[in-house]
């Protein structure tokens, strides 16, 4: 068989980051006119690719949320220490983040918790012996060394933290991130919280409510925190990542937050078609490809510019869906299992589409697996792919041995502190049962590809920069995307459904 035509093919992926992120796509903002564009977009194509609808409405799943916005001018926070109040500039110093729970007057003393990690299952508590009672938790996202990646990160969600918070009592929490660790910087991070808030209308009661008053703090003023406590932000951050717990005190500042919200509501889709598989006896079993399909839309302008395009950011990722479904049908495959083809919403507001669908699906039957792209990143050559979730289950080596005969090798996860494998949308299918990949184009440490990834977090991540006019190896990206589809197939093939690992954190949520 002779060689794709990989340039062909790029341009076709690339068409399609095109269509969705244009500038007249806005953005892709949930609940927008533009989003409902953009799924229109992928539905058409899904058709024509010959999938089944696998939505409510067509191809489309109806989702509705609760939507809150802060109201920066009228709002503020301060400190108050021996009577005298030092405000905090919004934004600069600090940043609410609003929840559908705020309430519009807060004050209460505060605690620095360290981390704030509450793990009963391995005896780790941050909390232990505070008292927390209607106060403020001030922490650092992270952990100690010790403890493993995946416990980490799932006790470093919203859900797993405001139920331990609620449990010490605490009405209010103040986050804070490592600057060491290479994420949003804290000026994307502090004007990227006015984007508007959103909520799933339909909760479980079971779920955690969100705090009273929540904030991020810039880690570069953290002393102002720490003023009359004896500790300084240097000697706190010099332990962070490393060993053990870092020091936990009461500040000797009382938090004070006045929150002005604008509550209102939204409706928006998620896009979902299947290629039926072929065996009668495992149809009903689905391989699930994810990637979300929204992104920020209109926000605060970067060197003139508004719109937060969002082309790496995910247009790519639904791109390759599009692009393996219509490369299954030209090829004409018929796997065993379904495959579902999902386009997410609300991912940006706390990955809300995919857990509306991962609790409510729009198909019947089970998912065995979900292959997830956020930003797979293809922006060098595809010489390596990096596997979020790649030592969890049986998925990590069927992936390492397909991409090997391909001539592309494997790694996993460099930079575990910051949690991509509960960040995206596999993680809502991990919590119901489907051992899960999120997947990107690699690289080795030390080289030049390592400092173009860096370099792209650095100035595009969540920035209007992150648009169609950046480099981009389109080449890369096709092959990415024939890996993917092959994986895809070869798993809705397999004799056994995959399995987590014996040791996977993860397996307490098969089913
Ligand atoms: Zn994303």
């Amino acid at each position: 068989m002779s060689e794709p035509d990989w340039p062909a093919r790029g341009r076709s992926w690339w068409s399609h980051v095109q269509a969705l992120a244009n500038d007249g796509m806005e953005g892709r903002e949930t609940g927008s006119a533009a989003y409902r564009r953009a799924a229109d977009y992928v539905a058409h194509q899904f058709q024509e690719a010959g999938l089944e609808p696998g939505g409510v409405q067509g191809y489309l799943q109806p989702v509705d949320f609760r939507v809150v916005q802060l109201d920066e001018a009228a709002s503020s926070m301060g400190l108050v220490r021996n009577g005298a109040v030092e405000p905090l500039r919004l934004r600069d110093d600090a940043q609410i983040t609003v929840t559908t729970a705020t309430v519009p007057d807060i004050e209460a003393d505060a605690v620095f918790v360290g981390y704030g990690l509450d793990i009963p299952e391995i005896g780790y508590s941050d909390l232990k012996g505070l008292d927390l009672r209607g106060k403020f938790a001030v922490y650092f996202r992270g952990g100690p060394s010790e403890i493993p990646g995946p416990l980490k990160a799932h006790f470093q969600s919203l859900e797993q933290r405001w139920g331990s918070l609620h449990r010490a009592g605490a009405v209010g929490s103040i986050t804070l991130i490592n600057p060491k660790v290479p994420d949003l910087p804290w000026s994307r991070l502090g004007s990227g919280l006015l984007f508007p808030r959103m909520e799933l209308r339909e909760q479980s009661p079971d779920e955690p409510r969100p705090l009273q008053f929540s904030a991020f703090f810039n880690p570069e003023r953290f002393d102002k925190l720490l003023a009359g406590t004896g500790h300084t932000a240097a000697e706190i951050m010099a332990g962070l990542g490393g060993p053990g717990p870092i020091p936990r005190f009461p500040l000797a500042v009382r938090v004070r937050g006045h929150a002005v919200v604008r509550h209102s509501t939204a409706s928006c889709w998620n896009v979902a078609g299947v290629l039926r598989g072929s065996d009668p006896a495992l149809r009903n079993e689905y391989v699930v490809g994810t990637a979300h399909l929204d992104h920020l839309g209109i926000g605060e302008p970067v060197n003139g510019d508004r719109i937060y395009n969002g082309a790496m950011d995910n247009a790519s990722g639904v791109a390759t869906l599009i692009e393996i479904a219509r490369r299954m049908k030209e090829s004409g495959q018929r796997p065993k299992r379904s495959i579902l083809f999902l386009a997410v919403t609300a991912e940006e507001k706390g990955l809300l589409g995919s857990e509306y669908f991962a609790k409510h699906p729009s198909v019947q039957g089970r998912f065995v697996a979900d292959l997830n792209m956020d930003m797979f990143l293809p922006l060098y050559p595809m010489k390596y792919i990096e596997v979020q979730g790649l030592d969890e289950s049986s998925l990590g080596p069927e992936l390492r041995e397909l991409a090997h005969q391909s001539g592309i090798e494997t790694h996993g996860d460099y930079e575990p502190q910051r949690m991509l494998f509960v960040r995206s949308d596999q993680y809502n299918f991990i919590k119901v049962g489907a051992p899960s990949l999120m997947l990107s184009v690699g690289y080795v440490k030390g080289s030049p590809e390592e400092e173009t990834s860096k370099a792209w977090f650095l100035k595009r991540y969540h920035a209007p920069s992150d648009d169609l006019d950046q480099p981009v190896d389109t080449v890369a990206a096709a092959q990415f995307t024939d890996l993917l589809g092959r994986f895809m197939v070869q798993v809705a093939n397999d004799r056994t459904a995959p399995t987590w690992n014996a040791d996977s954190f993860f397996r307490r949520f098969a089913r």
